[in-house]
């Protein structure tokens, strides 16, 4: 079997770890999966959701690993050594194929190559496993060929479609895969996998792991990118919004929408902060302001570095204005998420932020 241009053998970078004792937290899908391999009839379908940055494709590699291991000893994870592991591990396994959207779509031509490649019997004798980035970004046609697919699979197959919302996808797709939900992982954990595998200082692993919102992978793009850098600028333009003209704040929403004028607007892969990650700051500014406003202890901020100025601003706002940035920041980021146009929503952004903490201050 030849694979071509749309099918790819390599091995996802992102990926941490291809062993399921290393996978930081998702107990449960891992519990499931370890179930399911212990099973007489391995099912051919899952669906992994949750949002980025949290396992779902290390253990996607961790299952295949373990699933065609030639001499695995522990109940779970692969051995390592073998030649499938290490072809595994080397990105080079002939049955290890992974699908990503092409122009920000997955495309009829896509599926079709993958039909054709099922047809033949995996190559090393074990499982193939076929990985579908994004797939909900499937065309109607490519969705429906899918379902085709997904119905009766040749035998050895086994597809995983990733997503971050099952609603997202055809519910006759969703309903033919074995849903394995992804959660947002505990400060604490990306904390520690922080300080040990990064060496990074203890309080900054906490504040980027608090700004993280879960996902480890956010957490180290964030580190080995410029977010440190930069936050500190965001925190001063929320610092002097109250006091800056209606022109001037207009002027601010341009500027901010600007950051993310080169690139996409999920994790950018530049390693470059951008738009979500200056929102997820000043969410984190907004309700840490209201910890301390309703008599929180300083421990639960995540701002600690800040926690002087918070404590000095934090009486001047009243709660309702406080409980309420914090809902428009969180409707300005699904905003963003569904592509809107991203001036128009900074200006919604900031014009809301500034009428709310102006008034209450
Ligand atoms: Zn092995």
């Amino acid at each position: 079997m030849k694979i071509s241009g749309h099918l790819s053998l390599k091995a996802d970078v992102s990926v941490l770890t291809v062993k399921f004792s290393d996978i930081v937290g998702q107990q449960t899908a891992k519990k499931f999966l370890s179930q399911v391999m212990a099973s007489a009839k391995i099912p051919h379908a899952y669906l992994f959701t949750g949002i980025p940055g949290v396992g779902k494709t290390s253990t996607a590699m961790a299952f295949a690993m373990s699933l065609n291991c030639k001499d695995k000893s522990s109940e779970s994870d692969g051995c390592g050594r073998c030649t499938s592991c290490r072809q595994l591990l080397g990105g080079n396994h002939p049955d290890f194929i992974t699908i990503r959207p092409e122009d920000q779509t997955i495309k009829i031509e896509q599926i079709k190559e993958l039909n054709r490649s099922l047809g033949f019997a995996p190559m090393s004798g074990g499982y193939r496993v076929c990985v579908i980035h994004q797939a909900d970004t499937m065309s109607e046609e490519a969705a429906n060929s899918f379902l085709k697919t997904l119905e009766e699979p040749p035998p050895g197959n086994i597809l995983i479609l990733k997503v971050m919302e099952p609603l997202d996808l055809l519910p006759t797709i969703v309903s033919r895969c074995q849903k394995v939900p992804f959660r947002p992982l505990a400060i604490a954990d990306i904390a520690q996998w922080l300080v040990n595998n990064k060496g990074i200082e203890k309080d900054t692993a906490l504040l980027l792991a608090g700004i993280s919102e879960g996902s480890l992978g956010r957490a180290i793009k964030m580190w080995e990118g410029d977010f440190l850098e930069k936050r500190r600028a965001w925190i001063n333009r929320m610092e002097t919004l109250p006091d800056l003209s209606k022109a001037d704040a207009l002027n601010m929403a341009l500027e901010c929408a600007e950051e993310d004028r080169k690139k996409g607007i999920d994790i950018p892969s530049s390693g470059e902060a951008g738009m979500v990650d200056m929102l997820s700051v000043w969410t984190n500014w907004f309700r840490d302001l209201l910890v301390l406003r309703v008599g929180g202890p300083t421990d639960l901020l995540v701002n600690t570095d800040f926690s002087e100025s918070l404590q000095n601003i934090a009486e001047s706002y009243n709660i309702k204005a406080l409980i309420e940035s914090v809902l428009l920041m969180n409707q300005v980021r699904a905003d963003i998420r569904r592509m809107r146009n991203p001036i128009l929503v900074m200006e919604h952004a900031i014009m809301g932020l500034r009428g709310l903490v102006t008034l209450s201050s």
